[in-house]
């Protein structure tokens, strides 16, 4: 089997290795579609996420859907030709956190990453079952919609709330769906044209070009003059989250969910101070929160798929990488079934 793996900064290769084959209580899934994450593009561009030791050649892919090929000695949740998401955490379910069922706190937790090669082995116990009438494309926006959710959790949002978000890539855009369905009005404030275009064919209700508007005026206008309930931070930028500060209304709710390769940074605290705001943090997921995610996908409460902006093969993984990286389109999907050059049209989707 074909799995794409990253051998130095920049540079993906493509080997050939024997078929894994799975042990008691794993199965073998056929990956079908994978997702490009902003964390694999760091770990693409030679730098570290935090929380990842990387050595070479490595690994990737945790945003991925496939469909179970072969299951180990005594598995009967799953059978092969299942439509399933997995999830890559392996958690002990034994310390305090994942007895609690947050697994994502898991003080012993392990990860597997798997997408971006043609087979791969993953616990029956990590599967989620795709939903009839959700494709594998869409299936492979579950893990960072799940993240959404889990942020979303934290914040109390009622109907008629007013929400903006920060960011126009594709955790920003499923967060504003995300605040529309849960009855907020919602303002997206972005950069590029096409994806804040994008989010108002979406049915967010306006949007704010930084490059042509002052996002702090644009908000109070579109909060009357009282500022955000809530307002979702999805750039990694220490002066967004103070803008974001600046954005909430007295009492408003600030999630900060963005990565940050420089993390350190000044701040206005007398912001949160005087306005009584509530910041919270948010990272990774539980598997509840993709089964929530596969359902809000499958309900059309969620719409992904026109966020998927490119879709490669493996072999043309570096390509998708470097399309990633010059920031064109939104998510871009690899799929390790498909075929290269001229069979580009045909759209295997189910
Ligand atoms: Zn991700
Ligand atoms: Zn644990």
């Amino acid at each position: 089997m074909k799995v794409a793996l990253l051998t130095e900064p920049l540079k993906f290769q493509v080997a050939e290795e024997t078929m894994p084959e799975p042990g008691p209580g794993e199965v073998r899934i056929q990956v079908k579609a994978a997702g490009i994450c902003g964390t694999d593009l760091e770990a693409f561009s030679g730098k570290t996420p935090r929380g990842w030791s990387i050595t070479y050649p490595f690994r990737m892919g945790h945003e991925l859907a496939g469909v179970v090929d072969k299951v180990g000695p005594n598995i009967t949740s799953v059978k092969v030709g299942d439509r399933v998401v997995p999830d890559g955490r392996l958690v002990c379910g034994v310390c305090t956190y994942c007895r609690q069922g947050k697994f994502s706190a898991c003080t012993n937790a392990g990860y597997t990453s798997g997408g971006f090669m043609e087979y791969s082995i993953y616990p029956a116990k990590n599967l989620v079952v795709i939903p009839g009438g959700v494709s594998f494309v869409e299936a492979a926006l579950t893990e960072p919609l799940s993240c959404c959710i889990n942020g979303e959790s934290k914040l109390s949002v009622v109907p008629g709330d007013t929400a903006a978000v920060i960011g126009d890539g594709p955790i920003g855009i499923l967060h504003a769906q995300l605040l529309k369905a849960r009855g907020a009005k919602v303002v997206l404030v972005g950069m590029v044209p096409e994806r804040l275009d994008l989010a108002l064919q979406l049915g967010i209700d306006a949007v704010v070009n930084i490059e042509e508007k002052d996002p702090l005026k644009e908000v109070e206008l579109f909060t009357q003059g009282c500022g955000a309930d809530v307002v979702v931070v999805a750039v990694g930028s220490g002066a967004v989250l103070e803008q974001a500060f600046h954005m909430a209304g007295r009492f408003g709710q600030v999630l900060y969910f963005a990565a940050i390769m420089k993390p350190k940074f000044e701040i206005d605290l007398d912001l949160v101070h005087y306005k009584e705001l509530k910041l919270v943090g948010s990272y990774d997921s539980t598997i509840a929160h993709y089964e929530k995610g596969l359902k809000l996908i499958a309900q059309g409460l969620i719409n992904v798929k026109p966020l998927v902006s490119h879709r490669f093969s493996l072999e043309e993984v570096n390509e998708a990488f470097e399309t990633a990286r010059q920031r064109k389109g939104l998510k871009i999907i690899i799929e390790p079934g498909r075929k290269t050059d001229g069979e580009r049209s045909v759209d295997n989707d189910s």
